[in-house]
């Protein structure tokens, strides 16, 4: 069933509350692919309710160029959904989520400092705060978010455990094409000759983690990395770095859960993308 005002929302979710039902919530911008499916398949195995919503959130683009061309494919989202069991989608119109008078932010620090919130300013403080929201329109128990934003989830996390939200969160792995690009809705724009050179970005985070992992000088590897998506075609790095992975500070500390994380352009589109960097058993 799609669902466009809180008013219908509450009633459906009331409704389901009433009868002790368990609600699993999906976030998502649309554009959907195989990545999203996954999470709505981990969502309907576990829960009694799945709510996907579909919202492109303007307060988390640093751009009004990269809003207005963030894809929007409502028709085959909804074709995509239509056999996987999804109770709701919840597609709002911006005027419900943002009404007039619209004055509350949530800023996460720490996690949310470095990387994406170094480089997309009040990125993450969009994000946490539609997701704040979306956790209280839908009463959600839990809720699924892809490791492809891997940030962001600890973001999320973060403020979950600091706001003591009665919502459960779960990161699902990856999906990935055969070639390694992880799946995104901004691989659409990419032209055909930046798509076959895309799959140098999983490439070179692998040969880094894996380097890493051996024993070998991580300065070395990044800088061969580097070296290997200009080779490659990348117009540009801002960055490939290791992080702690739950608080997101530069690390390189393998006892922890080391990350690896990148961002990088290729043919104008910005991908990003991380591994983890785990030493062998
Ligand atoms: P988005 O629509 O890009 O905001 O993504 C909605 C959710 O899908 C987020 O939790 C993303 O992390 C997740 N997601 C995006 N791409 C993938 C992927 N390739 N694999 C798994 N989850 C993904």
């Amino acid at each position: 069933m799609l669902i466009t005002t809180l008013a219908d929302l509450h009633q459906q979710v009331a409704a389901w509350k009433a009868k002790g039902e368990s609600i699993g919530l999906v976030p998502t911008m649309g554009a959907l692919h195989a990545g999203h499916l996954s999470l709505v398949h981990a969502a309907r195995a576990e829960c009694d309710r799945v709510i996907v919503t579909i919202f492109v959130n303007p307060t988390q683009f640093n751009s009004a160029q990269d809003l207005a061309s963030y894809p929007r494919t409502e028709a085959a989202d909804a074709a995509l959904l239509a056999p996987l069991g999804v109770d709701v989608i919840f597609a709002p119109a911006p005027d419900q989520v943002y009404p007039a008078g619209f004055a509350t932010q949530i800023t996460v620090s720490g996690v949310a400092d470095p990387l994406e919130g170094a480089l997309r300013p009040g990125h993450f403080a969009g994000v946490a705060t539609v997701v704040a929201k979306l956790f209280g329109m839908t009463q959600a128990d839990r809720a699924y978010f892809g490791q492809k934003d891997w940030q962001q989830l600890q973001v999320v996390h973060r403020m979950v455990a600091d706001l003591n939200m009665a919502v459960q969160v779960i990161g699902c792995d990856t999906l990935r094409e055969a070639d390694g690009l992880a799946m995104s809705s901004r691989n659409a724009r990419l032209s055909a000759q930046a798509r076959a050179a895309a799959p140098a970005l999983y490439a070179a985070m692998t040969a880094v983690a894996a380097s890493v992992t051996a024993g070998g000088q991580a300065d070395n590897a990044l800088k061969a990395a580097r070296k290997a998506l200009l080779d490659a075609g990348f117009e540009r790095v801002e960055y490939i770095a290791l992080h702690d992975g739950e608080t997101m500070q530069p690390s390189t500390d393998l006892s922890r859960p080391l990350r690896l994380l990148a961002a990088a352009w290729l043919g104008g589109v910005r991908l990003i993308d991380n591994v983890a960097v785990t030493p062998a058993p």
